[in-house]
């Protein structure tokens, strides 16, 4: 992925309205901005020193970060421009209530449900009691797994001990089986727990003391709160010890371990599989993933180690924790409190149309990306876009054809991938049909859960059922891109085709930079040291000669100590093993450009504009996706977290390794941004 937005529902909402002055209004069309901004640039900066600077500058200081945000960079900035398109969208159809079909009956009235605030203040907490009586109702932990198979389909929330849902058999890919993964904790990483140093331990008690302050919420006792959270650290703590790093998590061997129901009962006795999965519907599978078995094995140990009544204040904790969004303003603002504030220094809650259109996209997002589409995304840019990932893809297999450290049989392995390589642009050819979701005017809370297992129920049910290639991960008006190892698909949202990233009324230069970088970034993580594990089909199996697959390492291991040398923040540098598949995709993909576009000049050739030559446009034109502004808090928070480098270095780091930029910019040797020691793996 090129970005990451905070999409999931249970990260989507914050509390009430903080004015963001002229950016508070719904908008009946997009707004323009150029694909290759002069004024974004800083021209006194000197490019050969510092690029990033110098294209992006003017955008730095003039883009100061909103007060309800925790970072602000030109994808976030677009991604509201389309939220408060969206919002225009959705308010008229939570007014006009005449007229809609039975899909804009659904997002208009579940939009004006969220909006009306002063039904959700009135409920308070009353919506989440049911929950908190279902668990409090366990007479002994035998019922645990029929009362969790309860909750993880109401809430979809892998925070309630582990993950359960749908995936694809990494060895056969064509088959969907049951994957049961880790999870079970509140603070965003399992670094959190075990690290030592002054600010984790600082975070930790942070934590320990908002858990407290949400039991005081729930209405428990202050005798009780503190060793209440205590209980919720200490379980959490043990579950956190047995989970993988993310950088282990890279490598989809270690996440691959087939089991059928008698191992998963072996593996964790304690938890009765038959009583869970009767309970979500599956009462006869057989075949499942468990993704981490250590994870599952502490899950046995914490079963067996801990009281009834501890297991039961862990589990309303994570109730009270994913659904405070949904609930009353003393919920909302102690979630925001420390979820946004304290972990990542936003000073001000998003205004409640932000956190609402945030909601529709993420729980009938089809619903609305259809309205988005139809209105601003035309067939005529489909077409473009799907011209520009043809010449990606040609330049890839001429990469791949002529690369001199690559053996001719693992070529024809690689070629063999490109050939069954899917492209998916804009939107679904199929859009997914919410006809059994109930959506009631006057009841957010029950739309929410409404939609919601509606999507646990749609994800299950793809188990044991055939395959469908034409499901995408991403809604339309999503402001990114990624790539499926498995179904070995590239896929564009209508939402990043858009000015300023693809601009129709710009050169080729910038947008080849840009969007064509961006085509040629998801491609490349095909190949990455994640993706290269899987072969064309999209299963997991090692097609590489062992000569090929150390050669590919060595490349690799260029750009890890590269950007290992990068600081992030105080004295973090950058984790480049957890970055390194996209460290990669950003290089691969920018070369790639560079190819798709030499061809593509070859037959109608760019002027200088601006005072740029053509290739200095095309290199200004890839940084300007870039340009970010981030608080420290909110670094902290990613070099844990983040699989992406710092923008500064997703442009500085590529610029070094490209001979055609020196080029460009006629830097001499010895300047910044020239190196002597070259890295390139695609
Ligand atoms: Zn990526």
């Amino acid at each position: 992925m090129r970005t990451l937005l905070p999409l999931l529902v249970t990260a989507a909402l914050a509390a009430p309205a903080a004015l963001a002055a002229d950016t508070d209004t719904p908008l009946t069309t997009l707004p323009y901005t150029p694909g290759l901004d002069v004024a974004a640039m800083d021209r006194g900066a000197d490019a050969c020193t510092d690029f990033y600077q110098y294209a992006c500058g003017g955008w730095i200081k003039e883009n100061p970060i909103p007060p309800d945000q925790s970072q602000w960079d030109v994808y976030r900035k677009l991604a509201q421009d389309n939220q408060r398109f969206l919002w225009g969208i959705l308010d008229q159809l939570a007014r006009a209530t005449k007229g809609r079909d039975a899909t804009q009956q659904k997002i208009g009235d579940y939009f004006a449900a969220c909006m009306d605030e002063s039904a959700v203040e009135k409920r308070g907490i009353e919506p989440l009691q049911p929950y908190l009586d279902r668990v409090d109702a366990m007479k002994s932990k035998g019922e645990l797994a029929a009362v969790l198979a309860q909750l993880h389909l109401a809430t979809g929330d892998a925070g309630l001990l582990f993950g359960f849902g749908s995936g694809q058999d990494f060895s056969d890919a064509t088959r969907v089986i049951a994957f049961a993964s880790a999870g079970g904790l509140g603070l965003p990483d399992r670094d959190y727990y075990v690290k030592d140093d002054a600010r984790s331990k600082e975070m930790r008690e942070k934590y320990v003391a908002h858990v407290a302050r949400m039991f005081t919420l729930l209405g428990d006792t202050a005798d009780r709160v503190r060793a209440e959270a205590d209980t919720v650290m200490r379980i959490e703590t043990a579950l956190a010890r047995a989970s993988l790093t993310r950088v282990e998590r890279r490598d989809p061997y270690k996440l691959f371990h087939k089991m059928d129901r008698k191992q998963l009962a072996a593996l964790t006795p304690a938890f009765d599989w038959n009583a869970y999965l009767k309970g979500v519907g599956l009462a006869k599978l057989n075949d499942f993933n468990v993704t981490q078995p250590e994870f599952f094995a502490e899950v046995q140990k914490e079963l067996e180690g801990e009281s009834l009544a501890d297991l039961k204040t862990y589990l309303r904790w994570h109730l009270a924790r994913g659904a405070a969004p949904f609930l009353s303003e003393a919920l909302v603002n102690e979630n925001f409190d420390f979820y946004s504030h304290t972990l990542r220094g936003v000073p001000q809650l998003r205004p409640r149309w932000k956190r609402c259109v945030a909601l529709v996209d993420g729980q009938l997002g089809e619903a609305l990306g259809k309205e988005f589409v139809r209105r601003a995304f035309s067939p005529q840019l489909k077409a473009k876009a799907l011209r520009m990932t043809r010449q990606i893809e040609h330049a890839m297999r001429e990469d791949i054809e002529s690369l001199a450290w690559m053996g001719p049989e693992t070529k024809r392995q690689a070629l063999a991938k490109m050939h069954t390589l899917v492209n998916k642009i804009g939107y679904p050819d199929k859009w997914r049909d919410y006809s059994k979701v109930v959506v009631k005017r006057g009841d957010f809370f029950g739309n929410v859960e409404r939609a919601q297992r509606f999507e646990s129920r749609r994800d299950l049910a793809k188990i044991a059922r055939p395959l469908d290639r034409g499901e995408w991960q991403m809604s339309p008006p999503t402001v990114n891109a990624y790539y499926d190892a498995q179904l070995n698909d590239i896929n564009f949202p209508a939402g990043v085709l858009q000015p300023p990233l693809y601009d129709p009324k710009m050169d080729d230069a910038p947008n080849y930079g840009n969007t064509g970088g961006t085509i040629g970034h998801e491609l490349t993580h095909g190949f990455d040291d994640e993706g290269r594990k899987f072969d064309a089909k999209g299963n997991l199996r090692d097609w590489w000669t062992e000569a090929d697959a150390k050669a590919f390492d060595e490349k690799a291991s260029c750009i890890v100590d590269q950007y290992a040398g990068y600081v992030i923040v105080d004295d973090i540098r950058i984790n480049s093993k957890l970055t390194q598949g996209e460290d990669i995709a950003d290089l691969g993909g920018l070369i790639l450009a560079w190819a798709a576009w030499q061809a593509e000049k070859a037959a109608t050739p760019d002027k200088a504009r601006d005072g740029l030559s053509p290739e200095q446009r095309f290199f200004v034109g890839y940084a300007q996706w870039a340009c970010e502004n981030d608080r420290p808090e909110n670094q902290r928070v990613k070099a844990v977290t983040d699989p992406h480098s710092p923008a500064r270095y997703r442009v500085n780091g590529l610029v070094v390794n490209m001979p055609q930029f020196a080029a460009a910019f006629a830097c001499k040797a010895g300047t910044p941004m020239t190196s002597e020691k070259r890295c390139r793996v695609w």
